[in-house]
This record gives C-alpha cells, structure tokens and sequence, in this order.
C-alpha cells in the first residue's frame, strides 16, 4: 500500500494542455496571458473583486501589509490559531504581532475577544494598525461581528483565507471580507499551482500597486529606475495555467472534501471522547482538513496513539496548528486568552483529506483508529 498524505495535489486533467499552450507561445515569464486570465477567472470565482497572482500566499499577506502602511513600531492583532506565515508577514514589515485566542465553536479568532482586545489597545492609546483574521481548517471566521468591532476603531482587517477557498460566509464566498483577501495555492491547499497565491481587494487601485510592488517596483521610465523599494512576488505564466486547470474543479473539489469528512464522521462519530472540528451555522466549510479532538480523560488516549498508530501504518496525520503565543519565536508578544488555542493543539488531529481519498483510503484510516479507541 503507498502511503497516504495529509493533503497531496489532485490535478483536473487539463493542467498540461494549458501548459502546453503556456510553452508553445513562449510565455515563460512572470507575466502573461495565463496571469492575466487566472486573476482574471480568480476574480470571479470569489465575487467579481481585482485579483494579483503572486508568487505565494505569505507574499499576498506581506504586500497586504504594506499597502495598509503598517511598518515598525506598529502593532497588527492576529489569529492565535493558525500557520505561522500568517504572523511572520507581521515582522516582515517590522511590525509586532499581538495574538488573539479561538473560540471553540468555529476554531476562528473568538470576535468578543477581538472586540476586548481592540477596547484595551484603544484605552492604552495604541490601535493597531491593521488586524488579520485567518478562516481557519477551511471555515469562514464570524465575519459580522469582527467587521462590527474593527470598523468601530477604524481599523483595516485583512482576511488570511490561504485555507479556505471555497468557503462561503452568509452565502458569500471568503476573501471578501475585509480591505484584503489573500489566497495560498501552496501543494497542500484545496486547488495548487505547487506554489503560489492570490491577492483580491474592491480597491482596484490597490491591487495595481500590489503588481507594481510585487515586479520591482519599476517606475514609469525606458531606463530601470525605483523610487520604492520592490519585490520580486509574481506569479509565472506557467504556473498560472496549471491554476487555471486546478480552478475548474474547484467546486467539485469542495464536494470531494465535504464528502471525505462525511464518512469519517460516520466511521468515529460514536467513539468515546473523538469530537469534530465544528461547522459554524453561518456558512458552509469546505472542510479542507478533517480534523478532530480527541479528549484523554474519556478515551484513556491522546491524539498522538492515533498519530502515531497512523505512521507506523505510512499514513500521515498532524497536530493541529501550534498556537503562535507558544512559538519560540514569538515569545514575549502580547496575547488575549489563549487557553481555547492551546487545548485545540494539546487534543487536535488533522486526518488525511486528500480531494483523491477513496471510501476504501477513509475506511483504512478510520480502521486504524478505532484499533486504537
Ligand atoms: C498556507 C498558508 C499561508 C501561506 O501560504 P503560502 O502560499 O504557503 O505562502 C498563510 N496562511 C495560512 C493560514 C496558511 O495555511
């Protein structure tokens, strides 16, 4: 038996003939058509705002970050839960992150939390300069209240939804939420280009100085001339057509996923102790990640028996994300809560979920772990 992955690519069929079509016009650069017509088609797919190809997700969340003009000596609140790239754009810019815990029903940054955190930093006289809020595991975070609370202080939100295309928010797809959206194709997400993001926003304006920024900052002129310091984040024309591929099957993906947690949930839904990651009412998860909580006290086991019980078996399964206020690196950042994060990590699993998993993959898996119940 090969070894099953956490979340390996699942390609449509139609990524080489657009390949093809990217080598035979010679395009072999970080612009062109395939560019043009995959932000273009991205665009559209997450509700007709402008879109920038670049060349990853942490990229997307960097120029977010500077076109909001936070810089050093600011502070960017931040979900607590999540992938450390969401924090790292943070320092890129020489700014501080300040954490904000989850909530258990949604796994997302806990809005009441947020709504405190933004009081506290107001009465201290030190607002933030912009607040990223991650849809986490594939599952929009609780967009009315957080809109509510930031816009109460005037500050600019930025949404992290790298996990989560294909989510809906009050039937509006994720992306949309705040002044920007920003997208991983990474090879693990739910549709890949092996590596890459998008950057969306209404404000066209803003999305054409995120091209300018992200090729080099070249002004206007024959000669090579800067008045800015610039990046080298475009996405190539190449992998913008395997995207292009990936992005026609995107709902179907979304299904594959949902499906796969189905059964899962059907297979260990009875055993003692598992709990699911929960599907917020508001919106619809694509469920990028199957995840679960396994509570010791009345399984009699962690979630490293199953983890572990699973690799010797080749199949791989992870920890939930570890929360950033217990990342060696970020020691001593400011935190609000923290007990709902560290709980999700210490009983957290995330199962195999490939869009490619068969019933007879998900039976393998599930087999495994009530082996070990
Ligand atoms: C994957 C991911 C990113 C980073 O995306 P890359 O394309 O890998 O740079 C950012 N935030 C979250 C929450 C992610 O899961």
């Amino acid at each position: 038996m090969t070894r099953l992955y956490l979340s390996p690519p699942h390609l449509s069929g139609e990524e080489l003939d657009l390949i093809r079509d990217a080598v035979e016009s010679n395009w072999i650069a970080p612009l062109g058509p395939h560019v043009d017509a995959f932000e273009q088609e991205f665009a559209d797919a997450v509700g007709g705002r402008h879109a920038a190809a670049l060349s990853s997700g942490t990229a997307g969340l960097h120029l977010a970050l500077l076109l909001l003009g936070a810089g050093p000596g600011d502070e960017v609140l931040c979900s607590d839960l999540t992938f450390a790239a969401t924090a790292f754009a943070i320092t890129y810019v020489g700014a501080r992150p300040v954490f904000v815990d989850a909530e258990p029903e949604s796994w997302n940054v806990d809005p009441a939390l947020l709504a405190e955190a933004l009081e506290d930093r107001a009465r201290k006289g030190r607002l933030p300069a912009a607040v990223i809020v991650v849809d986490l595991y594939g599952q929009s975070a609780d967009w009315v209240p957080i809109l509510a609370a930031c816009e109460r202080y005037g500050v600019p939100v930025i949404e992290d939804a790298a996990e989560a295309l294909g989510a809906t928010y009050r039937d509006r797809p994720v992306g949309g939420f705040g002044q920007f959206g920003v997208f991983s194709f990474n090879g693990n997400k739910i549709i890949t280009t092996s590596g890459g993001g998008m950057l969306v926003s209404c404000d066209g304006e803003a999305i054409a100085r995120a091209r300018f920024l992200a090729s080099q900052a070249r002004d206007p002129a024959p000669h090579y001339q800067h008045s800015t310091v610039g990046y080298n984040y475009r996405m190539s024309n190449l992998l913008a057509a395997v995207g292009r591929g990936q992005l026609r099957v995107l709902e179907e993906r979304v299904e594959a996923r949902r499906r796969i947690f189905s059964w899962y949930a059907e297979l260990l839904g009875d055993l003692p102790g598992v709990e699911f990651m929960p599907e917020a009412p508001y919106g619809r998860a694509t469920r990028w990640l199957t995840c679960l909580t396994v509570d010791p006290e009345v399984s009699g086991i962690t979630r490293e028996t199953i983890r572990l019980a699973l690799e010797a078996e080749d199949i791989e399964s992870r920890p939930v994300w570890k929360p950033m206020h217990l990342q060696p690196v970020f020691d001593g950042c400011d935190m609000y809560g923290g007990t709902v994060s560290e709980r999700l990590f210490e009983t957290g699993l995330c199962l195999p979920s490939g869009s490619a998993m068969t019933r007879r993959d998900v039976e393998r898996v599930a087999g495994i772990v009530i082996g070990r119940a």
